[in-house]
């Protein structure tokens, strides 16, 4: 019998907001504990909740730029439940309006498109923070009613590598959006992990479980192929798969089960009385529309197809959003494309990671990066030297011109002292101009090599190697 993995994501979002959902503590990681909650967010009996504005704003961008249909009004609602990180006993939700239903995103994988359906796009509250050590476990408000979007997908996903695939290519549109910082090592995206089998070519689907909060994309991945192999087992040996949410426990690369699956009833669903639906007038999200900017595919498309990149290049410069602009602000000071893409790529990538800086840091002004590229297509520099200026560049952030006079490397371009040089060279090698001028070609690398050494790397290499070989050929 041949199974086929049948795989659904609940993605939980932290958004990009000053404050948090329903009051006005600061949105803020890495706070002192319990310095960021006041009565509302720390669910005090009597206080009110008043819905952010800028929160509805980033799921509506997210909305729009998968294609979701945007519902005009939409409710809230409080999902019941117990737990010491949840002071109000209940979450505010949405659970049968969403604000967002349907869409979908695209991901490429093996050379294919594959567009894995979304079922909504809802807004919701974070809860607090529960930090196990030692002694005990210690609680952290800080997160309570940090606002979220769940985004749910279909179950369209059918391994472990394309689901890893689908959360990066959201991440880095998410990102794009200004809608997350997505930042994982502060748990700014988690997600629950719903995994099944079935028999290949069956319409039906099998019984899932469902893995709650994975903190990492790795983590998902190697959650669905743990499970993939348990219900595999199970089910080969004659048993059946239980509706089950269970625990990942990434250290020990194993789930365990926590509670037969919750269902909807539950959770004792209903209204939240104490906020207004949400209504979105056409004019606001026209205006948000009109906010979405370019996004890493259109970008890449048109590094390609426009300034002639190839597509692993042009990958790489989209793969981070100030890393784009970055390189597209070389470009229109003047840099060609091409060239402004390996110096990106190269010598600047090596460097931000020699100094652990991320891309949003990069010390040299895209102007200067171009004037640099400028001076090696004037000859006032060769390119190796240009690569020591860039080094210094980036130390002081100072502008090349002046750096390659105090450094020494301008370009020597003058013919008498390129001569010079070359009938030193000349003089001290007679062995290797015997074997050039006896037919062997390849002595005239080794030659032209004693003449950059001689000039420190200074020497016009073309002017240089093209006297080189008129004084050989004299004589
Ligand atoms: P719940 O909130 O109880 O987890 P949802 O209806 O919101 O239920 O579904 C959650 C996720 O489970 C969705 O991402 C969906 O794609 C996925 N899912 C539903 N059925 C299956 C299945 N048989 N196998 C794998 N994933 C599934
Ligand atoms: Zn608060
Ligand atoms: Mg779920």
């Amino acid at each position: 019998m041949e199974l086929e993995h049948v795989i659904g994501l609940e993605v939980h979002v932290e958004l990009l907001t000053k404050t948090k959902a329903y009051c006005s503590c600061k949105n803020e990681f890495g706070a002192m504990p319990n310095t960021n909650c006041c009565p509302v967010c720390m669910g005090f009996p009597g206080t009110l909740p008043a819905l952010n504005r800028e929160a509805v704003s980033h799921a509506i961008r997210a909305g729009l730029a998968f294609g979701c249909k945007i519902n005009r009004i939409s409710r809230q609602d409080r999902k019941n439940y117990f737990y010491p990180d949840l002071p109000k006993g209940y979450q505010i939700t949405q659970y049968d309006i969403p604000l967002c239903s349907g869409g979908a995103v695209e991901i490429q994988t093996g050379g294919q498109t594959r567009r894995i359906r979304l079922s909504r796009i809802h807004i919701e509250e974070d809860a607090g923070k529960l930090i196990h050590d030692g002694a005990g476990t210690l609680l952290d408000f800080n997160r309570s009613g940090v606002p979220l979007i769940e985004i749910v997908t279909e179950p369209d996903l059918r391994s472990a590598e394309e689901a890893g695939i689908f959360l990066e290519t959201l991440r880095q549109i998410l990102i794009y959006l200004g809608v997350t910082d997505g930042k994982m090592q502060e748990g700014s995206i988690r997600c629950d992990v719903n995994v099944s089998v079935r028999e290949e070519g069956s319409r039906d689907y099998g019984v899932r479980c469902e893995m709650k909060n994975v903190n990492t994309f790795h983590g998902a991945q190697r959650a669905i192929e743990y499970e993939i192999k348990r219900q595999e087992a199970l089910i080969r040996s004659g048993g059946e798969v239980e509706p089950e949410s269970r625990r990942w426990d990434d250290e020990a690369g194993k789930s365990f089960v926590m509670r037969t699956k919750e269902n909807a009833a539950d959770y004792r669903y209903f209204p939240e009385a104490n906020v207004i639906p949400i209504v979105v007038e056409d004019k606001w999200i026209e205006e948000i529309r009109a906010q979405i900017s370019e996004l890493p595919r259109e970008k890449k498309q048109r590094y390609t197809s426009d300034w002639g990149l190839c597509e692993y290049e042009a990958g790489l410069l989209v793969s981070s959003k100030p890393f784009a602009e970055y390189f597209e602000q070389t470009v229109s000071m003047g840099a060609e494309p091409k060239e402004a893409s390996e110096w990106c790529l190269g010598a600047l990538s090596k460097l931000l990671n020699a100094h652990k800086l991320p891309y949003d840091a990069i010390p040299v002004p895209p102007a200067n990066l171009a004037k640099l590229i400028a001076l090696i297509h004037q000859g006032a520099i060769s390119e190796s030297a240009a690569k020591k200026v860039l080094g210094q560049m980036f130390e002081s952030g100072e502008e090349p011109e002046g750096l390659i006079v105090r450094m020494g490397l301008g370009q020597i371009n003058e013919e008498k002292v390129l001569s010079q040089w070359v009938s030193e060279v000349i003089g001290e090698n007679s062995k290797a101009v015997l074997d050039y001028r006896s037919g062997k070609k390849s002595a005239m690398g080794y030659l032209m090599g004693q003449v950059m050494k001689k000039s420190g790397g200074r020497a016009n290499p073309s002017k240089a190697s093209q006297i080189l070989r008129e004084a050989l050929a004299q004589v």
